[in-house]
C-alpha cells in the first residue's frame, strides 16, 4: 500500500486523538520516524504503520483499521522521555555509578516535578540541561532510546501477542491506552484491560532486555564505560523501564485499582523481573539470575529516587503504587487468573506466557478461587 494511502488512514484513526504531525522541518522528529519505522521492520512481518501525533491525553497507542495495524507515539512522551534522559544523565548524584558522575554538576531541583504534558509540551528548563562528559551523554542517550523502544514494544507486544485481534472480536473498544473519555470503565474491562498490559509488558521486558544485551555484546568502545558488566546493563535496563511507568501513571492518581486501565508500577514492575527470569537464566545460569535479582532492585529504587533528588516537592512518584502491599499482591494474583482465563482466546502467535513463580501450584486452586468470586461479583455489578 502506497505511503500516502497509510498516512491518510493513520490520520483518520487517530483524528480524535490528534492527527499525525507533518514534520517535513523538523529533522529531529523525521529521524525519530525513520528510526522507529527500521525497528519495527527488524522486529515483524506484520504491516504496521508507526507515525507520531500530537496529544497531549495519549502516550502512545495501537490499533487496527481496515485490516493494517498502526502505532502511535505523542510528541509529548518524545520531548518528556528526552528531558529526564538528559536530567538524570547531568545530575552527579544519579546513576553515580555510570561514567565519570562526579564531572557533573547539574543539582537545580524543579520546583514542582508534576509532568506537563500540554499542547506545547514545556517542561522549564533553566538552564537547558545537558550532561558535561561525553560518557553521560552516551548514557542520556541509552535512556533516551531505551525508554523509547519501551514504549514501542509494549504497542508492538499488544500486536504480536493477538491483544488487538482479541479485543476487536470481543467487540471492545480497543484503542490501546487511552483511558475511556467518559472515565467510566466497569471493573470486567479493567481487568481485561490490565492483564493485556502485563502482557505487552512482557514482550516490551524481553525485547528490550535483548536488544541492552546486544550493546553490550558488541563491545562497541563508546558503550564500554557506560555498561562495563551485566551488572550495569540489569542495573541500566530496570531503572529506565521504572522511570517511564513512574512518569505514565500520573494519570491514574487518586483511582482505585479497579477503575484503571494500566496496573499500578509496582506490579507492572513485579512482573516484568519475572518475564525476564527464563532469558537470564539461559544466558548465565543461577549465579547471573542472581546478579539480575540484586540490580533489578537497586535499578528500581534508584529511578524512584531519581525523580526526588531532582524535584523540590516529592510529588513523583504518586501515591498510588509506593510500595508492593499485600493489596496488590492480591490485585496480581487476580490479573494472573485473569490471563489464564483468557488465554485461549488470544491468538496463538502468542510470544510469552504470563506466569508468577511465586504462586506455587498447591496455592493455586485457593487462588483461583478467590478469584472466581471476585469475577462473579463483578458481574453482578455490571
Ligand atoms: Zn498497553
Amino acid at each position: 500500500m502506497s505511503n500516502q494511502k497509510r498516512e491518510e488512514q493513520f490520520s483518520k484513526v487517530f483524528s480524535r486523538y490528534g492527527n499525525r504531525i507533518v514534520t517535513q522541518d523538523d529533522n529531529y522528529l523525521n529521524q525519530f520516524r525513520a528510526t522507529c519505522q527500521e525497528t519495527l521492520a527488524k522486529y515483524t512481518d506484520l504491516d504496521i504503520y508507526f507515525d507520531i501525533i500530537d496529544n497531549s491525553r495519549v502516550n502512545a497507542v495501537a490499533t487496527k483499521y481496515e485490516g493494517s495495524y498502526f502505532i502511535a507515539i505523542s510528541k509529548g512522551t518524545i520531548k518528556i522521555f528526552e528531558y529526564y534522559a538528559r536530567k538524570f544523565s547531568a545530575n552527579p548524584n544519579i546513576l553515580s555509578d555510570f561514567g565519570p558522575s562526579n564531572q557533573e554538576n547539574n543539582v537545580i531541583k524543579l520546583q514542582n516535578s508534576i509532568i506537563i504534558k500540554d499542547e506545547i509540551y514545556i517542561i522549564e528548563e533553566d538552564p537547558p540541561v545537558s550532561p558535561i562528559t561525553k560518557e553521560r551523554r552516551t548514557l542520556a542517550e541509552l535512556i533516551f532510546s531505551q525508554s523509547i523502544l519501551n514504549i514501542i514494544f509494549h504497542e508492538l507486544g499488544h500486536i504480536v501477542n493477538g491483544h488487538i485481534d482479541f479485543l476487536e472480536s470481543s467487540k471492545i473498544h480497543y484503542l490501546e491506552e487511552v483511558q475511556t473519555e467518559s472515565n467510566k470503565l466497569t471493573s470486567i474491562l479493567s481487568l481485561h484491560r490490565q492483564t493485556l498490559e502485563i502482557d505487552a509488558d512482557a514482550f516490551s521486558a524481553i525485547e528490550t532486555l535483548r536488544e541492552m544485551l546486544a550493546i553490550f555484546d558488541s563491545k562497541e568502545d563508546k558503550f564500554k564505560e557506560i555498561l562495563p558488566n551485566y551488572r550495569s546493563v540489569f542495573k541500566l535496563w530496570s531503572f529506565v523501564r521504572q522511570m517511564c511507568w513512574r512518569i505514565m501513571e500520573n494519570n491514574y492518581i487518586g483511582k482505585g485499582l479497579l477503575e484503571i486501565t494500566h496496573p499500578p508500577t509496582s506490579l507492572r514492575s513485579q512482573y516484568t523481573r519475572i518475564a525476564n527470569l527464563d532469558l537470564v537464566k539461559g544466558r548465565g545460569g543461577s549465579s547471573l539470575l542472581d546478579d539480575f535479582e540484586t540490580s533489578y532492585t537497586l535499578g528500581v529504587s534508584q529511578a524512584d529516587n531519581a525523580f526526588r533528588i531532582i524535584s523540590e516537592m516529592d510529588t513523583i512518584p504518586p501515591v498510588l503504587s509506593k510500595e508492593l502491599s499485600n493489596y496488590h499482591f492480591h490485585h496480581g494474583a487476580l490479573i494472573f487468573c485473569h490471563w489464564d482465563f483468557i488465554r485461549e482466546d488470544l491468538l496463538p502467535l502468542a510470544s510469552y506466557s504470563l506466569r508468577d513463580p511465586n504462586i506455587r501450584d498447591d496455592q493455586y486452586n485457593e487462588i483461583l478461587k478467590g478469584y472466581k468470586q471476585v469475577i462473579s461479583r463483578l458481574n453482578l455489578q455490571t
